[in-house]
């Protein structure tokens, strides 16, 4: 299994980065992505994976964020790192009304132009996408950007089936953290059957929203991402061993080969 997005720069994680993979590891969890929320950031998601062999890195400004120093050659270089598989998280959060609507936008606006940009040049990336209850400002920016639909996963998925419907007509995955789990989030649990398999994906969002049966853990780490993957499968009735091989199948077709699970070398 992959851990498709997590944090793993926040302070939470200061020197415990390898003792959170290896307990990952240890229950099956092979690959994680540590996703950046600014521009500096994005310096630190890719020189922490240069550390760790299946930790990769994104680079990307997080609406929450659009208020923090930006330096977009920052993001580039960030970008050019081998290790880094996608641009985001980038989006719109009308959930805070900080930073206002009108900056988180400018920000989101900047960084898709620079993205369209850097993509014709040879960095065409896949996009992750953080949009929450804003799916009607958004889906149309990102669709106008022209970039195929596909690129994209809105993140965290936490909308209705409306929702849903709106992001799978561009033609996006659909990833799911914690969320999923939680009692009081049957509308998620409906959206979640509408995706179609080839279209599904599953992270952690650590150190946020540690998923039942750990709900209150703080912090939430990549190894608990099995908890996610089990209540996807059961709020689609399908086999959860089956279900997971094509997780990782749908995240290595939409962030790239590197993702794949390492063969084990017989010598
Ligand atoms: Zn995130």
């Amino acid at each position: 299994m992959i851990d498709t997005h997590c944090h793993l720069t926040f302070p939470e994680f200061a020197g415990r980065v390898c003792e959170v993979l290896d307990a990952a590891s240890r229950v099956g969890v092979h690959s994680a992505i540590t996703i950046a929320t600014t521009t500096a950031d994005a310096i630190r998601t890719t020189e922490l994976a240069a550390l760790h062999p299946r930790l990769f890195a994104s680079a990307g400004v997080h609406p929450l964020y659009s208020d923090k120093p930006c330096d977009w050659a920052q993001l580039r270089r960030a970008g050019e790192h081998p290790k880094c598989v996608a641009w985001g998280e980038l989006g719109l959060d009308n959930h805070y009304d900080k930073p206002p609507a009108a900056q988180q936008r400018a920000i989101l606006e900047e960084q898709l132009a620079h993205i369209i940009r850097w993509s014709a040049e040879g960095l065409a990336k896949p996009i992750i996408v953080h949009c929450r209850k804003a799916f009607a400002d958004l889906v149309p920016i990102l669709a106008a950007t022209g970039l195929p639909g596909e690129r994209f996963v809105f993140h965290c998925f936490t909308g209705d089936s409306n929702d849903v419907r709106m992001a799978l007509d561009l033609g996006a995955f659909i990833s799911f953290t914690g969320v999923l789990t939680f009692p009081g989030a049957p509308e998620v649990r409906a959206a979640a059957k509408i995706v179609p398999i080839d279209r599904l994906m599953v992270e952690t969002d650590s150190p946020f929203l540690a998923p039942q049966p750990v709900r209150g853990e703080w912090p939430n780490e990549p190894r608990f991402v099995v908890h996610v993957a089990a209540a996807l499968a059961q709020a689609r009735g399908e086999d959860p061993i089956k279900l997971n091989d094509q997780l990782d199948e749908n995240a290595a077709r939409f962030f790239g080969e590197m993702l794949r699970q390492p063969r084990m070398t017989t010598r």
